[in-house]
Protein backbone atom coordinates (compact mmCIF):
# COMPACT_ATOMS: atom_id res chain seq x y z
CA UNK A 1 0.00 0.00 0.00
CA UNK A 2 2.68 2.45 1.27
CA UNK A 3 5.18 1.50 -1.58
CA UNK A 4 2.26 2.07 -4.49
CA UNK A 5 1.33 4.72 -2.87
CA UNK A 6 4.69 6.67 -3.27
CA UNK A 7 5.03 5.00 -6.79
CA UNK A 8 1.99 7.14 -7.44
CA UNK A 9 3.69 10.10 -5.95
CA UNK A 10 6.62 9.71 -7.67
CA UNK A 11 4.62 9.05 -11.10
CA UNK A 12 2.45 12.13 -10.83
CA UNK A 13 6.21 14.30 -10.28
CA UNK A 14 7.93 12.94 -12.90
CA UNK A 15 4.06 13.78 -15.01
CA UNK A 16 4.01 17.23 -13.84
CA UNK A 17 7.74 17.53 -14.12
CA UNK A 18 7.65 16.86 -17.87
CA UNK A 19 4.57 19.16 -18.26
CA UNK A 20 5.15 22.04 -20.30
CA UNK A 21 4.09 25.59 -18.79
CA UNK A 22 3.24 26.83 -22.59
CA UNK A 23 3.69 25.59 -26.11
CA UNK A 24 4.10 26.99 -29.25
CA UNK A 25 2.84 25.13 -31.91
CA UNK A 26 2.21 25.26 -35.64
CA UNK A 27 4.66 28.04 -36.23
CA UNK A 28 8.30 28.67 -38.03
CA UNK A 29 10.84 28.43 -35.42
CA UNK A 30 14.52 29.25 -36.42
CA UNK A 31 16.79 28.20 -33.78
CA UNK A 32 20.17 29.92 -34.46
CA UNK A 33 21.25 26.04 -33.90
CA UNK A 34 22.96 25.32 -37.13
CA UNK A 35 22.58 21.43 -36.19
CA UNK A 36 18.90 21.63 -36.75
CA UNK A 37 17.56 25.23 -37.57
CA UNK A 38 13.93 24.80 -38.06
CA UNK A 39 11.16 23.57 -36.15
CA UNK A 40 7.55 23.88 -35.70
CA UNK A 41 6.59 24.07 -32.12
CA UNK A 42 8.45 24.77 -28.78
CA UNK A 43 7.57 23.72 -25.24
CA UNK A 44 8.90 26.18 -22.19
CA UNK A 45 9.15 24.64 -18.47
CA UNK A 46 9.97 27.49 -15.96
CA UNK A 47 12.59 29.48 -17.06
CA UNK A 48 13.58 27.32 -19.61
CA UNK A 49 13.07 25.48 -23.19
CA UNK A 50 11.92 21.50 -22.25
CA UNK A 51 11.65 20.87 -26.10
CA UNK A 52 11.72 21.77 -29.63
CA UNK A 53 10.50 20.09 -32.65
CA UNK A 54 7.62 19.06 -34.88
CA UNK A 55 3.81 19.65 -33.54
CA UNK A 56 2.93 16.12 -32.44
CA UNK A 57 6.03 15.18 -31.05
CA UNK A 58 6.28 18.54 -28.68
CA UNK A 59 2.14 18.85 -28.26
CA UNK A 60 2.87 15.23 -25.85
CA UNK A 61 3.89 17.89 -22.81
CA UNK A 62 0.98 19.39 -22.68
CA UNK A 63 -0.48 19.13 -19.51
CA UNK A 64 -3.34 20.13 -17.59
CA UNK A 65 -2.71 23.47 -16.78
CA UNK A 66 0.03 23.93 -20.00
CA UNK A 67 -0.88 27.23 -22.02
CA UNK A 68 -1.14 26.39 -25.77
CA UNK A 69 -0.23 29.07 -28.22
CA UNK A 70 -1.35 28.66 -31.82
CA UNK A 71 1.13 30.47 -33.75
CA UNK A 72 -0.19 30.07 -36.42
CA UNK A 73 2.75 29.79 -39.03
CA UNK A 74 4.28 32.98 -37.43
CA UNK A 75 8.14 33.38 -37.29
CA UNK A 76 10.15 32.83 -33.31
CA UNK A 77 13.28 33.57 -33.48
CA UNK A 78 15.62 33.42 -30.22
CA UNK A 79 15.79 36.69 -28.35
CA UNK A 80 17.96 39.26 -29.70
CA UNK A 81 21.21 40.01 -28.22
CA UNK A 82 22.25 43.36 -28.82
CA UNK A 83 26.38 43.21 -28.17
CA UNK A 84 27.01 46.60 -28.59
CA UNK A 85 24.91 49.96 -26.75
CA UNK A 86 24.96 52.71 -24.59
CA UNK A 87 21.87 52.40 -22.54
CA UNK A 88 21.20 56.37 -19.84
CA UNK A 89 19.04 58.95 -19.33
CA UNK A 90 17.94 62.06 -21.02
CA UNK A 91 19.59 64.75 -19.07
CA UNK A 92 16.28 67.73 -18.84
CA UNK A 93 17.21 70.46 -21.96
CA UNK A 94 15.91 71.83 -24.66
CA UNK A 95 17.05 69.22 -27.83
CA UNK A 96 16.57 70.20 -31.22
CA UNK A 97 18.05 68.46 -34.20
CA UNK A 98 17.99 70.44 -38.23
CA UNK A 99 17.23 67.13 -39.77
CA UNK A 100 15.67 63.76 -38.84
CA UNK A 101 18.06 62.48 -41.38
CA UNK A 102 21.37 62.41 -39.28
CA UNK A 103 24.07 62.66 -41.99
CA UNK A 104 22.11 65.65 -43.29
CA UNK A 105 24.91 68.40 -43.02
CA UNK A 106 24.28 70.86 -40.42
CA UNK A 107 25.55 74.39 -42.04
CA UNK A 108 26.53 76.51 -38.72
CA UNK A 109 24.11 79.59 -39.92
CA UNK A 110 21.17 77.76 -39.87
CA UNK A 111 22.19 76.13 -36.44
CA UNK A 112 23.32 79.45 -34.75
CA UNK A 113 19.65 81.09 -35.86
CA UNK A 114 18.11 77.96 -34.27
CA UNK A 115 19.99 78.28 -31.12
CA UNK A 116 19.41 82.19 -30.97
CA UNK A 117 15.93 81.40 -31.15
CA UNK A 118 15.73 79.03 -28.14
CA UNK A 119 17.81 81.11 -26.26
CA UNK A 120 14.84 83.51 -26.68
CA UNK A 121 12.36 80.95 -25.76
CA UNK A 122 14.03 79.11 -22.43
CA UNK A 123 14.55 79.93 -19.02
CA UNK A 124 18.13 80.95 -18.12
CA UNK A 125 20.47 77.90 -17.73
CA UNK A 126 18.57 75.83 -19.98
CA UNK A 127 20.44 73.09 -21.49
CA UNK A 128 20.59 73.41 -25.14
CA UNK A 129 21.49 70.29 -26.90
CA UNK A 130 22.08 69.51 -30.72
CA UNK A 131 23.67 66.74 -32.86
CA UNK A 132 26.07 68.19 -35.70
CA UNK A 133 27.54 66.69 -38.84
CA UNK A 134 30.80 65.07 -37.84
CA UNK A 135 32.18 68.05 -40.50
CA UNK A 136 31.08 70.78 -38.13
CA UNK A 137 33.83 69.17 -36.01
CA UNK A 138 36.75 70.54 -38.33
CA UNK A 139 35.52 74.15 -38.52
CA UNK A 140 37.52 75.74 -36.15
CA UNK A 141 35.55 79.29 -36.07
CA UNK A 142 32.67 77.32 -34.95
CA UNK A 143 33.76 77.08 -31.11
CA UNK A 144 33.05 78.23 -27.82
CA UNK A 145 33.59 81.74 -28.62
CA UNK A 146 31.06 81.90 -31.62
CA UNK A 147 28.37 80.22 -28.84
CA UNK A 148 29.11 82.66 -25.81
CA UNK A 149 28.29 84.96 -28.31
CA UNK A 150 24.75 84.11 -28.97
CA UNK A 151 24.39 82.03 -25.57
CA UNK A 152 26.02 83.64 -22.96
CA UNK A 153 23.68 82.42 -20.19
CA UNK A 154 22.96 79.21 -21.42
CA UNK A 155 25.00 75.86 -21.53
CA UNK A 156 25.21 74.73 -25.26
CA UNK A 157 26.38 71.36 -26.35
CA UNK A 158 26.69 70.42 -29.85
CA UNK A 159 27.77 66.60 -30.52
CA UNK A 160 29.02 64.75 -33.36
CA UNK A 161 26.34 61.94 -33.98
CA UNK A 162 29.71 59.77 -34.10
CA UNK A 163 29.43 59.79 -30.10
CA UNK A 164 33.26 60.82 -30.20
CA UNK A 165 33.32 64.60 -30.28
CA UNK A 166 31.33 67.96 -29.19
CA UNK A 167 31.70 71.50 -29.04
CA UNK A 168 30.81 73.09 -25.84
CA UNK A 169 30.37 76.91 -24.84
CA UNK A 170 31.95 78.30 -21.74
CA UNK A 171 28.72 78.04 -19.38
CA UNK A 172 28.72 74.17 -20.58
CA UNK A 173 32.33 73.59 -20.06
CA UNK A 174 31.51 75.12 -16.44
CA UNK A 175 28.31 73.06 -15.88
CA UNK A 176 30.84 69.88 -15.99
CA UNK A 177 33.64 71.90 -14.01
CA UNK A 178 35.96 71.74 -17.32
CA UNK A 179 38.65 74.20 -16.87
CA UNK A 180 42.06 75.35 -18.36
CA UNK A 181 43.63 72.62 -15.85
CA UNK A 182 41.53 69.86 -16.47
CA UNK A 183 42.97 66.60 -17.97
CA UNK A 184 41.94 62.96 -19.09
CA UNK A 185 44.25 60.73 -20.05
CA UNK A 186 42.86 59.38 -23.28
CA UNK A 187 40.69 62.58 -24.27
CA UNK A 188 41.50 66.35 -25.34
CA UNK A 189 39.68 69.68 -24.29
CA UNK A 190 41.45 71.64 -27.55
CA UNK A 191 43.26 74.73 -26.47
CA UNK A 192 44.16 77.67 -28.82
CA UNK A 193 46.93 79.43 -29.44
CA UNK A 194 46.63 81.47 -26.31
CA UNK A 195 45.88 78.27 -24.00
CA UNK A 196 41.98 79.27 -24.15
CA UNK A 197 39.47 76.19 -24.68
CA UNK A 198 38.14 76.40 -27.81
CA UNK A 199 34.99 74.04 -26.46
CA UNK A 200 35.84 71.05 -28.62
CA UNK A 201 36.26 67.91 -26.09
CA UNK A 202 37.34 64.44 -27.45
CA UNK A 203 37.17 60.99 -26.60
CA UNK A 204 37.43 60.42 -22.84
CA UNK A 205 36.92 64.16 -21.93
CA UNK A 206 33.98 63.88 -24.47
CA UNK A 207 33.20 60.51 -22.77
CA UNK A 208 32.29 61.73 -19.01
CA UNK A 209 30.07 64.24 -20.68
CA UNK A 210 26.85 61.20 -20.08
CA UNK A 211 28.15 60.07 -16.70
CA UNK A 212 28.27 64.01 -15.66
CA UNK A 213 24.81 64.43 -16.62
CA UNK A 214 23.64 61.28 -14.80
CA UNK A 215 25.52 61.75 -11.71
CA UNK A 216 22.95 65.60 -11.21
CA UNK A 217 20.02 63.66 -12.28
CA UNK A 218 17.93 61.83 -9.37
CA UNK A 219 17.85 58.04 -10.10
CA UNK A 220 13.87 58.30 -10.38
CA UNK A 221 14.27 60.14 -13.84
CA UNK A 222 16.59 57.88 -14.68
CA UNK A 223 15.28 55.00 -13.54
CA UNK A 224 12.07 56.13 -15.53
CA UNK A 225 14.00 56.82 -19.28
CA UNK A 226 16.06 53.82 -19.28
CA UNK A 227 12.96 51.44 -18.07
CA UNK A 228 11.32 53.17 -21.12
CA UNK A 229 14.33 52.19 -23.28
CA UNK A 230 13.76 48.14 -21.75
CA UNK A 231 10.32 48.67 -22.88
CA UNK A 232 11.18 49.38 -26.71
CA UNK A 233 13.61 46.39 -26.61
CA UNK A 234 11.14 44.12 -25.35
CA UNK A 235 8.45 45.60 -27.95
CA UNK A 236 11.18 44.64 -30.61
CA UNK A 237 12.06 40.97 -29.65
CA UNK A 238 15.56 42.09 -27.69
CA UNK A 239 16.08 39.91 -24.69
CA UNK A 240 19.68 40.78 -24.01
CA UNK A 241 21.50 44.43 -23.86
CA UNK A 242 24.93 44.27 -23.55
CA UNK A 243 25.48 48.03 -22.12
CA UNK A 244 28.80 49.86 -22.95
CA UNK A 245 28.41 51.45 -18.99
CA UNK A 246 29.29 54.74 -20.85
CA UNK A 247 26.39 57.19 -19.51
CA UNK A 248 27.21 56.14 -15.80
CA UNK A 249 30.18 56.27 -13.24
CA UNK A 250 30.55 52.64 -11.60
CA UNK A 251 28.85 53.21 -8.33
CA UNK A 252 25.39 54.81 -9.93
CA UNK A 253 25.20 51.98 -12.30
CA UNK A 254 25.61 49.21 -10.17
CA UNK A 255 23.34 50.37 -7.57
CA UNK A 256 20.56 51.34 -10.06
CA UNK A 257 20.84 47.75 -11.75
CA UNK A 258 20.68 45.91 -9.07
CA UNK A 259 17.45 47.58 -7.23
CA UNK A 260 15.47 47.61 -10.50
CA UNK A 261 15.23 44.82 -13.04
CA UNK A 262 13.53 45.80 -16.89
CA UNK A 263 11.99 43.54 -19.23
CA UNK A 264 15.41 42.70 -20.56
CA UNK A 265 18.23 40.92 -19.40
CA UNK A 266 21.33 43.57 -18.91
CA UNK A 267 25.16 43.09 -19.19
CA UNK A 268 26.89 45.94 -17.76
CA UNK A 269 30.43 45.79 -19.16
CA UNK A 270 32.55 48.23 -17.23
CA UNK A 271 33.62 51.31 -18.31
CA UNK A 272 36.45 53.17 -16.58
CA UNK A 273 36.81 56.56 -17.24
CA UNK A 274 40.14 58.40 -16.26
CA UNK A 275 41.71 61.21 -14.36
CA UNK A 276 44.77 63.38 -15.79
CA UNK A 277 47.07 60.22 -15.16
CA UNK A 278 45.30 56.92 -15.48
CA UNK A 279 42.40 54.62 -16.06
CA UNK A 280 40.37 54.55 -12.94
CA UNK A 281 40.17 50.79 -12.95
CA UNK A 282 39.19 50.15 -9.14
CA UNK A 283 36.06 52.17 -9.47
CA UNK A 284 34.90 48.90 -10.61
CA UNK A 285 36.39 46.40 -7.90
CA UNK A 286 34.08 44.40 -6.26
CA UNK A 287 31.30 44.96 -8.84
CA UNK A 288 31.87 42.24 -11.47
CA UNK A 289 29.17 39.53 -10.39
CA UNK A 290 25.47 39.01 -11.18
CA UNK A 291 23.34 42.05 -8.87
CA UNK A 292 20.06 40.12 -9.37
CA UNK A 293 18.49 37.67 -11.62
CA UNK A 294 18.32 39.70 -14.74
CA UNK A 295 21.53 42.22 -14.33
CA UNK A 296 25.11 41.11 -14.01
CA UNK A 297 28.76 43.51 -14.33
CA UNK A 298 31.40 41.70 -16.47
CA UNK A 299 33.81 42.46 -19.02
CA UNK A 300 35.51 45.64 -18.76
CA UNK A 301 35.79 48.41 -21.73
CA UNK A 302 38.20 50.50 -23.54
CA UNK A 303 38.17 52.50 -26.39
CA UNK A 304 41.60 52.50 -28.10
CA UNK A 305 40.91 54.84 -31.11
CA UNK A 306 38.42 56.82 -32.34
CA UNK A 307 35.97 57.25 -35.75
CA UNK A 308 37.34 57.45 -39.31
CA UNK A 309 34.44 60.04 -39.74
CA UNK A 310 36.76 62.48 -37.27
CA UNK A 311 39.98 60.52 -39.09
CA UNK A 312 40.40 59.31 -35.30
CA UNK A 313 40.94 55.86 -35.92
CA UNK A 314 44.32 54.88 -35.86
CA UNK A 315 45.94 53.57 -39.30
CA UNK A 316 49.16 51.74 -40.96
CA UNK A 317 48.89 54.08 -43.87
CA UNK A 318 47.52 57.98 -43.78
CA UNK A 319 44.01 59.16 -44.35
CA UNK A 320 42.97 59.50 -48.09
CA UNK A 321 41.58 62.88 -47.79
CA UNK A 322 43.95 64.22 -45.83
CA UNK A 323 47.68 63.98 -46.37
CA UNK A 324 49.80 63.06 -42.99
CA UNK A 325 46.56 62.13 -40.89
CA UNK A 326 47.40 58.29 -39.54
CA UNK A 327 44.73 59.16 -36.43
CA UNK A 328 45.53 58.53 -32.85
CA UNK A 329 45.30 55.26 -29.79
CA UNK A 330 44.11 57.24 -27.37
CA UNK A 331 46.45 55.29 -24.78
CA UNK A 332 50.15 53.95 -25.01
CA UNK A 333 51.16 50.77 -24.92
CA UNK A 334 51.82 50.81 -21.26
CA UNK A 335 47.92 51.57 -20.33
CA UNK A 336 47.07 49.11 -22.28
CA UNK A 337 49.13 46.32 -21.24
CA UNK A 338 47.90 47.48 -17.67
CA UNK A 339 44.66 47.61 -18.92
CA UNK A 340 44.76 44.07 -19.84
CA UNK A 341 47.22 42.59 -16.79
CA UNK A 342 44.02 44.06 -14.70
CA UNK A 343 41.18 42.11 -17.20
CA UNK A 344 43.57 39.12 -16.77
CA UNK A 345 43.66 39.00 -12.67
CA UNK A 346 40.39 39.81 -12.07
CA UNK A 347 39.17 37.20 -15.19
CA UNK A 348 37.23 40.10 -16.97
CA UNK A 349 36.94 39.93 -20.82
CA UNK A 350 38.74 42.58 -22.59
CA UNK A 351 36.83 44.81 -24.99
CA UNK A 352 38.31 46.87 -27.00
CA UNK A 353 36.96 49.87 -29.37
CA UNK A 354 39.43 49.50 -32.52
CA UNK A 355 39.02 50.68 -35.75
CA UNK A 356 41.97 50.89 -37.70
CA UNK A 357 44.45 48.54 -38.44
CA UNK A 358 46.79 49.92 -36.98
CA UNK A 359 44.96 50.01 -33.55
CA UNK A 360 44.22 46.42 -34.29
CA UNK A 361 47.88 45.65 -34.40
CA UNK A 362 49.06 47.21 -31.38
CA UNK A 363 46.37 45.38 -29.61
CA UNK A 364 47.68 41.53 -30.69
CA UNK A 365 51.44 43.43 -30.30
CA UNK A 366 50.41 43.70 -26.79
CA UNK A 367 48.66 40.62 -26.18
CA UNK A 368 51.75 38.86 -27.82
CA UNK A 369 54.02 40.51 -25.50
CA UNK A 370 51.77 39.33 -22.00
CA UNK A 371 51.12 35.94 -23.27
CA UNK A 372 51.63 33.66 -26.30
CA UNK A 373 49.04 33.16 -28.71
CA UNK A 374 47.71 29.81 -27.23
CA UNK A 375 46.97 31.42 -24.04
CA UNK A 376 44.70 33.81 -25.16
CA UNK A 377 42.70 31.08 -27.32
CA UNK A 378 39.54 30.79 -24.98
CA UNK A 379 39.82 34.60 -23.83
CA UNK A 380 37.36 35.85 -26.45
CA UNK A 381 39.03 39.40 -26.70
CA UNK A 382 36.49 41.47 -28.57
CA UNK A 383 36.70 43.99 -30.81
CA UNK A 384 34.43 46.27 -31.13
CA UNK A 385 33.84 47.51 -35.11
CA UNK A 386 37.02 46.25 -36.22
CA UNK A 387 36.29 47.50 -39.47
CA UNK A 388 39.96 47.36 -40.86
CA UNK A 389 40.16 44.19 -38.97
CA UNK A 390 41.29 42.61 -41.96
CA UNK A 391 43.29 43.87 -44.67
CA UNK A 392 46.00 40.96 -45.67
CA UNK A 393 45.13 37.46 -45.75
CA UNK A 394 47.77 37.33 -42.24
CA UNK A 395 45.25 39.12 -40.17
CA UNK A 396 42.60 36.35 -40.67
CA UNK A 397 45.27 34.10 -39.19
CA UNK A 398 46.34 36.62 -36.43
CA UNK A 399 42.43 37.27 -35.13
CA UNK A 400 42.13 32.84 -35.52
CA UNK A 401 45.24 32.43 -33.62
CA UNK A 402 44.24 35.35 -30.66
CA UNK A 403 40.47 33.52 -31.01
CA UNK A 404 39.39 37.49 -31.15
CA UNK A 405 35.65 38.08 -31.13
CA UNK A 406 34.57 40.89 -33.47
CA UNK A 407 31.20 42.78 -33.19
CA UNK A 408 29.86 44.83 -35.62
CA UNK A 409 27.41 47.22 -35.65
CA UNK A 410 25.48 47.03 -39.03
CA UNK A 411 24.41 51.16 -38.56
CA UNK A 412 28.07 51.90 -38.97
CA UNK A 413 27.78 49.63 -42.63
CA UNK A 414 25.39 52.75 -44.23
CA UNK A 415 28.33 55.37 -44.87
CA UNK A 416 29.58 54.84 -48.08
CA UNK A 417 30.47 58.52 -49.15
CA UNK A 418 32.42 59.34 -46.09
CA UNK A 419 34.18 55.76 -45.78
CA UNK A 420 34.92 55.95 -49.42
CA UNK A 421 36.25 59.33 -48.94
CA UNK A 422 38.65 58.40 -45.81
CA UNK A 423 39.64 55.00 -46.41
CA UNK A 424 40.05 55.57 -50.36
CA UNK A 425 39.52 52.82 -53.15
CA UNK A 426 41.83 49.97 -52.50
CA UNK A 427 40.88 49.80 -48.39
CA UNK A 428 37.09 50.25 -49.07
CA UNK A 429 37.36 46.76 -50.60
CA UNK A 430 38.67 45.67 -46.92
CA UNK A 431 36.26 47.81 -44.74
CA UNK A 432 33.96 46.53 -42.56
CA UNK A 433 34.55 42.57 -42.84
CA UNK A 434 31.33 40.55 -42.11
CA UNK A 435 31.27 37.88 -44.83
CA UNK A 436 35.09 37.19 -44.64
CA UNK A 437 35.24 36.39 -41.32
CA UNK A 438 32.00 33.81 -41.05
CA UNK A 439 33.96 32.19 -43.92
CA UNK A 440 36.67 31.58 -41.58
CA UNK A 441 35.28 30.84 -39.11
CA UNK A 442 36.08 34.16 -36.69
CA UNK A 443 33.40 34.64 -34.40
CA UNK A 444 31.36 37.60 -35.03
CA UNK A 445 28.62 39.45 -32.69
CA UNK A 446 25.87 42.06 -33.44
CA UNK A 447 25.36 44.85 -31.55
CA UNK A 448 23.43 48.56 -32.91
CA UNK A 449 25.74 50.94 -31.19
CA UNK A 450 23.05 53.67 -32.36
CA UNK A 451 19.29 52.75 -33.18
CA UNK A 452 18.92 49.75 -31.47
CA UNK A 453 15.92 48.06 -33.82
CA UNK A 454 17.34 44.67 -34.80
CA UNK A 455 15.42 44.87 -38.48
CA UNK A 456 17.46 48.13 -39.17
CA UNK A 457 20.59 46.14 -38.52
CA UNK A 458 19.76 42.70 -39.96
CA UNK A 459 18.90 44.97 -43.47
CA UNK A 460 22.01 46.67 -43.00
CA UNK A 461 24.16 43.64 -42.50
CA UNK A 462 22.58 42.19 -45.66
CA UNK A 463 23.23 44.78 -48.12
CA UNK A 464 26.14 46.28 -46.47
CA UNK A 465 26.32 49.12 -48.54
CA UNK A 466 29.46 50.55 -47.53
CA UNK A 467 31.24 47.42 -49.47
CA UNK A 468 28.60 44.84 -50.63
CA UNK A 469 30.69 42.05 -50.76
CA UNK A 470 30.88 41.41 -47.33
CA UNK A 471 27.18 40.77 -46.74
CA UNK A 472 26.47 37.78 -44.94
CA UNK A 473 22.47 36.51 -45.29
CA UNK A 474 19.81 36.86 -42.85
CA UNK A 475 19.94 33.33 -41.65
CA UNK A 476 23.60 34.34 -40.63
CA UNK A 477 22.98 38.13 -39.18
CA UNK A 478 20.34 36.57 -37.03
CA UNK A 479 22.49 34.12 -35.98
CA UNK A 480 25.00 36.40 -35.12
CA UNK A 481 22.80 39.12 -33.32
CA UNK A 482 21.65 35.83 -31.18
CA UNK A 483 23.92 32.41 -30.72
CA UNK A 484 27.12 35.48 -31.47
CA UNK A 485 26.10 38.03 -29.32
CA UNK A 486 25.90 35.44 -26.57
CA UNK A 487 29.11 33.69 -27.33
CA UNK A 488 31.16 37.05 -27.30
CA UNK A 489 29.48 36.90 -23.35
CA UNK A 490 30.43 34.14 -22.40
CA UNK A 491 26.77 32.78 -22.64
CA UNK A 492 26.36 30.85 -25.43
CA UNK A 493 25.21 27.19 -23.04
CA UNK A 494 22.64 29.53 -21.69
CA UNK A 495 21.18 31.75 -24.24
CA UNK A 496 21.21 32.27 -27.77
CA UNK A 497 19.71 29.59 -29.40
CA UNK A 498 16.72 27.46 -29.41
CA UNK A 499 17.33 24.73 -27.57
CA UNK A 500 16.33 21.97 -24.88
CA UNK A 501 17.62 23.30 -21.11
CA UNK A 502 18.58 27.09 -22.94
CA UNK A 503 16.49 29.88 -21.36
CA UNK A 504 13.45 30.63 -22.72
CA UNK A 505 14.26 33.74 -23.93
CA UNK A 506 12.57 34.63 -27.52
CA UNK A 507 10.11 36.73 -29.80
CA UNK A 508 7.57 35.62 -31.98
CA UNK A 509 7.92 37.97 -34.66
CA UNK A 510 5.12 40.63 -36.72
CA UNK A 511 6.29 39.26 -40.54
CA UNK A 512 8.56 36.74 -41.94
CA UNK A 513 11.84 38.20 -41.67
CA UNK A 514 13.38 35.89 -44.41
CA UNK A 515 11.22 36.76 -46.60
CA UNK A 516 9.78 40.13 -46.37
CA UNK A 517 11.56 42.68 -48.92
CA UNK A 518 14.58 44.46 -47.15
CA UNK A 519 12.68 47.86 -47.09
CA UNK A 520 9.54 46.12 -45.34
CA UNK A 521 11.96 44.65 -42.25
CA UNK A 522 12.21 47.86 -40.10
CA UNK A 523 9.03 47.59 -39.83
CA UNK A 524 9.14 44.32 -37.79
CA UNK A 525 8.16 43.99 -34.48
CA UNK A 526 7.73 41.61 -31.61
CA UNK A 527 4.05 40.07 -30.51
CA UNK A 528 5.14 38.50 -28.30
CA UNK A 529 8.43 38.04 -26.17
CA UNK A 530 9.42 35.59 -23.54
CA UNK A 531 12.27 36.62 -20.88
CA UNK A 532 13.07 33.25 -18.89
CA UNK A 533 9.66 31.40 -19.67
CA UNK A 534 7.90 34.73 -18.77
CA UNK A 535 6.16 36.79 -20.95
CA UNK A 536 7.05 40.56 -20.84
CA UNK A 537 5.82 41.73 -24.06
CA UNK A 538 2.79 40.50 -25.93
CA UNK A 539 0.56 42.74 -28.48
CA UNK A 540 -3.00 41.09 -28.37
CA UNK A 541 -2.56 38.95 -31.07
CA UNK A 542 -2.80 35.62 -29.09
ZN1 LIG B 1 29.81 52.31 -28.91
Amino acid sequence: MRVSFLFLLLLAVVTTYSQADYILYNGKIFTSDKKRLWAEALAIKGERILAVGGNAEILKSKGSSTKLINLDKRLVVAGFNDAHAHVGALYPARRFELSADPFAPTPWQILRDSIVKIVNQVPRGTFIITTIDPALLDDTTVRRKALDSIAPQNPVMMSAWTGHGKILNSAALKFFGFDMQTEFLGGRLDKDADQQLTGLIEEYANFRVGAEFSRKMDSSTIIRNIKGYYEQTAALGITTVQNMCTQHFAKQAVDLYTTHVFPCRVRLMAFPFTNNTRLLLDDWNGFFHSLNKMNYVSGVKLVLDGTPVERLACLRQPYSDKPGAYGRLNFDAPTLKHYMEFCLAHKQQIIIHAVGDSTITTIIRTMQSLHPAAFWKNKRVRIEHGELAVVQTEDINILKQFGIVIVQNPTHLGLPQIISKRFGSTRINYVQPLRSLLDNNIPLAIGSDGPFNPYVNIMLATIHPDNPKEAISREEAVIAYTYGSAYAEFKEDEKGTLTKGKLADLAVLSQDIFNVSPDKLPSTESVLTFIGGKIVYSKNVF
